[in-house]
């Protein structure tokens, strides 16, 4: 178990091609129950260099940029009792007048194209995962997200609640979107929320959407702000807080630098500080960046 635990190259075969929402995708990969060993939240690293059909692309990418092409991150979906590892992926898209290149492995993975076919990846990896024993310390915790942003913490409320770990733990999950269409796993959520009502809430944040409130009254509308949320938090000094989605790249950075002109505040940079405000520490806080 030790040697599945390290982070080395594993391979598996992508059994399924599941479309998520309108651009979304989540494959499920078979694998031996022994190269299942990770933990909720952890995510996986893939070589975009092991599919045939970019090659020039990546040849042309590495031309134009002078340098290597990396591994790109993906969260797992999935959970260690699932008998697939899952990912999810929202392509980044393309926009001519605010970016210098297209992305590479995104579009390929948010498709069925790799559907029967083989993936591999290296991992597993990550520290976005709960303590374990936080049922010691904490009664409450708080998942902020925003698109793809919901993988990781996808995991994290299974693993917690489908397997009743750290019953006395209530779950908040605060997740954002453009429009109701967007929502990734939104009937899986509302599985969840129907089954254990007693320590899960969830609000539906919908910032491009006219009266979202139709869908239910857990729909609201534009971006989670300190005043929605004080109310629901018991003690800021012992809650927990995890958020993840697209925070300011590091080209966006280096092109602020360039210009002089500072790039738009993203997702994790608005939430963190409503998180700031709200008077969780950050000791008690960790973020996914997807940037
Ligand atoms: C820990 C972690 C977990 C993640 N999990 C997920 C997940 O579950 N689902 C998901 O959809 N995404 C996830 N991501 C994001 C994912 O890793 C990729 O960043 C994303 O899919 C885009 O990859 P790409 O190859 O399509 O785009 P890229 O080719 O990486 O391009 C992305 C952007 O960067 C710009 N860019 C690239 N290279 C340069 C350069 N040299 N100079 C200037 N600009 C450049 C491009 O123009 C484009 O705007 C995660 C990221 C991290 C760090």
């Amino acid at each position: 178990m030790d040697t599945a635990k390290k982070i080395r190259p594993r391979k598996g075969k992508v059994i399924e091609a599941i479309l998520e929402a309108p651009d979304t995708w989540t494959l499920h990969v078979e694998m031996e129950k022994e190269e299942r060993q990770y933990l909720a939240g952890q995510f996986i690293s893939i070589d975009p260099r092991q599919f045939p059909e970019l090659s020039e692309v990546i040849k042309y990418l590495e031309h134009v940029k002078k340098r290597r092409e990396l591994v790109r991150a993906y969260s797992l979906a999935s959970i260690p009792s699932e008998p697939y590892i899952s990912i999810t992926t929202k392509p980044e898209r393309f926009y001519p007048d605010e970016m210098q290149y297209p992305p590479l492995l995104s579009p390929l993975l948010a498709s069925n194209v790799l559907k029967g076919r083989e993936l591999q990846f290296s991992g597993y990896t990550g520290a976005y995962v709960l303590p374990g024993d936080h049922a010691n310390t904490t009664s409450e915790v708080f998942h902020f997200v925003a698109g793809s942003g919901a993988v990781p913490n996808f995991a994290l409320l299974k693993d917690e609640l489908t397997l009743e770990k750290n019953i006395s733990v209530f779950h908040t999950l605060i997740d954002v979107n453009k429009t109701y269409a967007d929502i990734i796993y939104r009937e899986q959520l509302d599985m969840l929320l129907k089954q254990y009502a007693s320590r899960f809430r969830i609000m539906h944040f919908l910032t491009r959407e006219e009266n979202p409130e139709r869908h239910g009254s857990h729909y609201f509308s534009g971006r989670p702000t300190t005043e929605h949320l004080r109310p629901l938090i018991k003690d800021p000094t012992t809650a927990l807080a995890y958020a993840c989605g697209a925070a300011v790249t590091k080209w966006q950075k280096k092109a602020a630098l360039e210009t002089g002109i500072e790039p738009k505040p993203r997702f994790l940079e608005g939430i963190t500080q409503v998180i700031h405000e709200l008077g969780i520490d950050k000791k008690r806080f960790k973020k996914e960046v997807y940037g």
